[in-house]
């Protein structure tokens, strides 16, 4: 392919993959599955890579893909939310870790594993003990104040003992069993149907009125903590317990890896153990346990590099992308 080529592919994908981002953040709606737009975006970063010369800032693998609504008060994030790069394959895993490996010294970097919750994030602001904001994600620079609607989520305590500035980010959800009796009461009312729990979440909670948000029961897990005067919560593994040790809900299923082996383990395991659980999960998240060497690892514009998001392989829909680009 040469570069002429390239460019009429890469402003196709660019369109396309605009098109449904804009129809799952900002109506809730999407209408093609994750897989499918996940296989776009791997074809719009592999053809990027092969010509340098078309990647563009506005381009959907340079930005956090989201928005932030008028309807909402915005929130400058005191630290960017970013969103994590995806893989496909045990390679994958392998050649990520050998670009951590060029940065921390060693092939043998113990990984914190965590289920990848598939609803939408949020970052909880407490201050002397207090919840003061809950913010989403947003465009990852600036969110959206949803404070009233977070507060009715029994998950997230409104207090808590410790009094320093504190930042807590995790992901909400809706369980599986609470969107399918979301969705039967919406076919009795003759109301659409979310498409998914992750969409019927992020819906609920860009709400206006809080008690429609009360009554569906969105939950929560957290596993992110930031509290600059805290020195002794150096890992994830650490943080996490810290977390759980504040009265907010972490999800038990994480685990520290210490070895390439037991990675491999954590995904055979919850590839498994996926559709047993009551709330969607759309991967493997691995995060380097040791904070320290994460400011060594560094970020993209996007991602961290110290973390990736394992995707499940699952239903990979080949034949969809062929439809896009009869060509190729
Ligand atoms: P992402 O969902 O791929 O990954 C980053 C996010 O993962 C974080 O922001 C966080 O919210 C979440 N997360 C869940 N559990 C986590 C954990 N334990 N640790 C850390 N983070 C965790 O992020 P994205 O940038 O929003 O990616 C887009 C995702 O949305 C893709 O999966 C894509 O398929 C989907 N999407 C689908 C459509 C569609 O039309 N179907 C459109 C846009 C995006």
């Amino acid at each position: 392919m040469n570069i002429n080529e390239a460019k009429i592919k890469v402003a196709a994908l660019k369109s396309k993959i605009d098109q449904w981002a804009k129809e799952y953040y900002i109506h809730d709606m999407p209408s093609v599955d994750d897989t499918e737009y996940d296989l776009a975006m791997k074809q719009l970063k592999d053809l990027e890579q092969q010509f340098p010369k078309l990647v563009t800032s506005d381009s959907p693998t340079q930005k956090v893909g989201g928005t932030v609504s008028d309807k909402f008060e915005k929130y400058v994030h005191k630290k960017p939310m970013l969103s994590l790069a995806d893989i496909f394959s045990w390679e994958e895993f392998e050649k990520f870790n050998k670009q951590v490996a060029k940065e921390t010294g060693t092939v043998d970097n113990e990984y914190y594993a965590e289920l990848k919750i598939d609803g939408l994030s949020v970052s909880l602001n407490y201050e002397k003990g207090i919840l003061q904001n809950a913010v989403t994600r947003g465009d990852g620079k600036v969110g959206e104040n949803v404070t009233t609607n977070v507060k009715t989520i029994k998950s997230i305590p409104l207090s808590i003992t410790d009094k320093s500035t504190i930042e807590i980010r995790g992901e909400i959800f809706l369980s599986k069993k609470e969107f399918t009796k979301l969705n039967d009461e919406r076919i009795l009312k003759g109301e659409q149907l979310f498409a998914n729990p992750r969409n019927a979440a992020a819906g609920t909670l860009r709400q206006l009125d809080s008690s429609i948000v009360a009554k569906r029961n969105l939950d929560a897990f957290l596993y992110y903590y930031l509290n600059d005067k805290d020195s002794q919560t150096n890992t994830q593994a650490k943080a996490l317990a810290k977390i759980d040790s504040l009265g907010v809900k972490t999800n038990k299923e994480g685990r520290l890896c210490k070895t390439l082996e037991e990675v491999k383990a954590y995904i055979e395991e919850y590839t498994l153990k996926r559709s047993q659980l009551d709330y969607e999960i759309d991967g493997i998240v691995f995060k380097i346990n040791n904070f320290n060497l994460h400011e060594q690892i560094g970020y993209t514009a996007k991602t961290p590099k110290w973390a990736v998001a394992y995707k499940f392989p699952a239903e990979v829909k080949e034949t969809k992308l062929l439809d896009i680009f009869p060509t190729v």
